[in-house]
């Protein structure tokens, strides 16, 4: 299967996760051609080769520049020293202020190609507890071939994020507020694929977190930050805050097509099950728990399995033995020779919310830099894990206006939304109200 349909497919049909065959290479000298270019034309570049045929670097060109257009920093990936050898790329210009927007921005135009291209539309439904939902929908409003159906849980979203989904008035807009919770907006979404009659009849489909294309985006800004600090004549360190493994494996991705990455260090909150699968070996499923990053509250990395896949030589029996393990017992193990290759590359760290606070005021204090609760515990992973003569750079997933009330808490200064985002809280709202129902959901989607 190639690059435009398993982009549309999401998921495989047997429940597996699609990846590449072979890893593109790109050159030494090829590297050192892509320095001078803009964050778009490397985009183009590095996507192209993934698409191949698929796509062409002329349509590429033009998904990147829609993509990335609304973005509220010039260099789209702005990388800003805090200390000798540490940086951080901030990935929170975009629309909704956190890193997804690199990834579903150019999903939503890419979708709407492809389907334009083979004359179909489609209705993608989620479920969202706030974060996703926002930049689900901004990658979506105004495109022709996409409708998209968005269930929250009324009351429950923070009053930020309501807005952020609610405000935007598009007609392929539809915001469903479930009076329910999360969970329940997942189950409904997951009944309604279940209903082969009604999945067919609207052509659903789901914009998640496993599908390749959100991968291949993220691995442009790991070219964009190690280019910028020499590569590739010097190695390089990413620490990325991480939860699904997802923007991560983006980064194995890049060293895999040749970018010098030395170690990808893994930040975690008190949601640790990477950090400790790193110690241990074994992947254990713990109960979630709160925390003042929340978009890394997870029990389990989604995206992992596609690493499981490569650390195992692409042993897909193995993977399968070792996934079912997990489905049915809740953890399964790798053997020691596995774990000390996985070591090689990758390192984890976790901070409790206590730690994350202090070290949103020790950044605030030494460099004067303000940082979001996610993108914190990367700074704090990278000092640990700092090495001589390599350039840490931490991914910066999140603008901290949105997480305003931690930051404030501990750091004591009060971060305004940028001008750009602020319309969100005076705009009209458009949202529909529904019972906790599947049949009544439907009904409001057959319209
Ligand atoms: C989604 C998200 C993360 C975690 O992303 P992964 O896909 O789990 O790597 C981290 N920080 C923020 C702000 C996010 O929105």
């Amino acid at each position: 299967m190639g690059y435009a349909d398993a982009t549309l497919a999401g998921l495989a049909n047997d429940g597996g996760l699609y990846f590449p065959a072979t890893w593109p290479q790109v050159s030494a000298d090829q590297m050192r051609a892509w320095r001078n270019l803009s964050y778009n034309d490397l985009a183009t570049e590095v996507l192209s080769l993934f698409s191949g045929e698929d796509v062409p670097k002329a349509v590429l060109s033009k998904l990147t520049t829609a993509a990335y257009e609304n973005f509220g920093h010039s260099a789209i990936a702005p990388l800003k020293q805090l200390d000798h050898g540490l940086y951080v790329m901030e990935l929170f210009h975009g629309p909704t202020l956190a890193f997804k927007d690199f990834a579903l921005q150019y999903l939503g135009q890419l979708y709407n190609h492809l389907l334009t291209e083979r004359n179909q539309t489609c209705t993608i439904v989620g479920a969202t507890s706030g974060d996703t939902g926002s930049a689900a929908i901004e990658a979506i409003r105004g495109l022709d071939a996409v409708s998209l159906y968005m269930l929250h849980p009324k009351g429950k979203v923070s009053e930020v994020q309501r807005r952020q989904m609610t405000t935007v008035l598009d007609q392929n807009i539809h915001n469903l507020a479930v009076d329910g919770t999360f969970d329940d907006c997942q189950n409904l979404v997951k009944a309604m694929f279940n209903d082969a009659a009604f999945r067919r009849k609207h052509q659903l489909s789901a914009v998640n977190s496993i599908n390749w294309s959100r991968i291949a985006a993220q691995v442009v800004y790991y070219f964009r930050a190690a280019l910028e600090l020499g590569a590739p004549d010097r190695p390089i360190n990413f620490s990325v805050p991480t939860g699904n493994f997802g923007n991560v494996l983006a980064g194995y991705v890049a060293k895999q097509m040749g970018l010098p990455i030395n170690k990808l260090i893994i930040g975690s909150n008190s949601n640790d099950i990477l950090t400790r699968f790193f110690e241990s070996g074994t992947m254990q499923q713990l109960g979630v728990t709160s925390t003042l990053s929340p978009s890394m509250d997870i029990q389990i990395s989604s995206n992992f399995e596609r690493y499981l896949f490569e650390l195992t030589g692409r042993d897909t029996d193995r993977v399968r033995q070792l996934m079912d393990t997990f489905a049915t017992n809740g953890e399964f193990s790798i053997e020691s020779a596995e774990l000390e290759t996985a070591k090689k590359l990758f390192a984890a760290h976790r901070m409790d919310d206590k730690e994350t606070s202090e070290e949103i005021r020790r950044v605030y204090q030494s460099c004067g830099e303000i940082m979001d609760p996610h993108s914190v515990i990367g700074v704090a992973a990278a000092k640990k894990y700092a090495e001589p003569g390599v350039p840490t750079v931490v991914l910066g997933t999140a603008h901290p206006a949105k997480f305003s009330q931690a930051v404030a808490d501990s750091c004591g200064k009060n971060v305004a939304l940028p001008k750009r985002v602020q319309h969100i809280m005076t705009g009209d709202e458009h949202s529909m109200d529904t019972a906790n129902d599947l049949a009544a959901v439907q009904s409001i989607i057959n319209g």
